[in-house]
């Protein structure tokens, strides 16, 4: 089913262009393959290859080393275009930029020149690096430590669930070096795959997005040097947290993209499907059901553009903003990928048709990246900042 377009979301003519070349890797590429990947749960690199060699990495990344200078909203349109056909290699590009956000943020100059045109290439993956076991929405009881040893730092410590884990060349991670100091005690370093005293744990075997990789990092006495340090020591948290509100929007984006795809399949299931000697799209029941979706991917779409265009206009806080994005359209993906297997019916359920990888993939969206109900205390808490200060 081609979609109309009904409303009119002002892309420029490059924005346009980049869209419809993601559109197009996904359907000629990434169709034919994604229910082998998420069966094998293998790795898609001949697909990454492809992204790379179409130039969807330099998207994100600074004309000045070797990208096409686009923000935020050019990468929510090439994630979309990717999650419309599957979420889970979609996430293997988006994670990729996840673990540049910091570097293109925070970086040094030296930092930018050495690592961000083998990024921009597509030559070499990211990952970020925050979660562990025993921090997850307390991202501030993390334990690896940081300790400053001759002429730079010695990592000690485990990585939990890191997306592109084992498969990327270059790691964003975040370490305590002063433990006492609380929210001040963490700091960002890269660590390079292959680094002496680094390796990798556990590969996770999971609900959906199964052709991503998500793996522990184990770091054992792993010295990096001082310049590896993203950003002043002791800024980590803070980093981190502005790192979330730039990306939230791409998560919002993979969730739309999602929706999309799963309404798209169940239309053209309703339309061929007969039952009681109609097709059974002219019942009004599934007829409402195909509305409702239709009404909430259009409205999460523009949400997520909105904000991605706020981030884009360097606005200096918009972590309410972006949350609202990522949780809403989560929540859209949940609800349309699991009233299109309805609408499937039986079917549905079946490995031989789409859709039911498509709920499978639709619930890691409102888990990670700050789970729905922790992002929804913090848009809580920033209406409560709010009210205060007019009182
Ligand atoms: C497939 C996958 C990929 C991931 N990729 C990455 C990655 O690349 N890098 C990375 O660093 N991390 C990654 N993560 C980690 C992810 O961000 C965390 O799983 C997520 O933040 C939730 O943490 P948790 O799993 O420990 O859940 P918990 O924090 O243990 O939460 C469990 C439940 O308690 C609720 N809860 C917790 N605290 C509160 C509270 N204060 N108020 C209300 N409810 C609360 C949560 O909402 C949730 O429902 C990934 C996870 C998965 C599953």
């Amino acid at each position: 089913m081609e979609r109309k377009v009904i409303l009119e979301y002002f892309l420029s003519e490059q924005q346009k262009m980049i869209k419809s070349l993601a559109r197009r890797i996904a359907e000629e590429k990434i169709l034919p393959v994604r229910a082998e990947l998420d069966e094998s749960e293998e790795f898609p690199w001949t697909i990454m290859n492809d992204l790379a060699d179409s130039d969807m990495f330099r998207v994100f990344i600074p004309e000045e080393y070797d990208g096409l200078g686009g923000g935020c909203l050019e990468l929510c349109l090439v994630i979309e275009e990717l999650s419309r056909v599957c979420a889970g290699i979609a996430i293997s590009y988006a994670a990729s930029a996840l673990g540049s956000v910091t570097l293109l943020e925070y970086g040094s100059e030296e930092q930018k020149r050495k690592y961000l045109p083998d990024i921009a290439s597509g030559k070499k993956l990211t990952a970020f690096a925050l979660t562990e076991a025993t921090a997850g929405s307390d991202a501030s009881a993390i334990k690896t430590t940081a300790n400053r040893e001759n002429g730079g730092y010695v990592i000690n410590g485990t990585k939990q669930f890191i997306t592109n884990g084992g498969e990327a060349e270059i790691y964003t991670v975040v370490a305590l070096t002063a433990k006492e100091r609380g929210a001040r005690g963490a700091s960002i370093f890269l660590v390079e795959k292959g680094a002496s005293g680094f390796s990798f744990g556990k590969k996770e075997k999971k609900m959906g997005i199964r052709a991503s990789s998500t793996r522990e990092l184990i770091f054992r006495n792993c010295l990096v040097p001082e310049e590896n340090m993203i950003g002043r020591e002791g800024m980590g948290f803070i980093m981190t947290m502005k790192l979330l509100d730039r990306s939230r929007p791409g998560v919002g984006a993979q969730a739309v993209g999602l929706a999309q795809g799963a309404l798209e399949a169940a239309v053209d299931y309703a339309r061929q499907r007969i039952q009681f000697g109609h097709p059974i799209i002219s019942f009004q029941a599934v007829q409402h059901m195909l509305a409702n979706m239709a009404i909430e991917v259009e409205a999460a779409r523009s949400l997520v553009y909105a904000v991605a265009r706020t981030v884009d206009s360097r606005a200096r806080n918009f972590t309410e903003e972006s949350a609202m994005a990522k949780v809403f359209a989560s929540d859209v993906a949940m609800r349309v990928t699991t009233d299109a297997v309805q609408i499937f019916g039986g079917a549905g359920y079946m490995r031989d048709y789409p859709i039911e990888k498509m709920m499978r993939d639709a619930k890691i969206i409102q888990i990670y990246e700050g789970t729905n109900q922790v992002l929804r205390d913090a848009i809580a808490f920033e209406l409560r900042k709010r009210k205060a200060m007019r009182e």
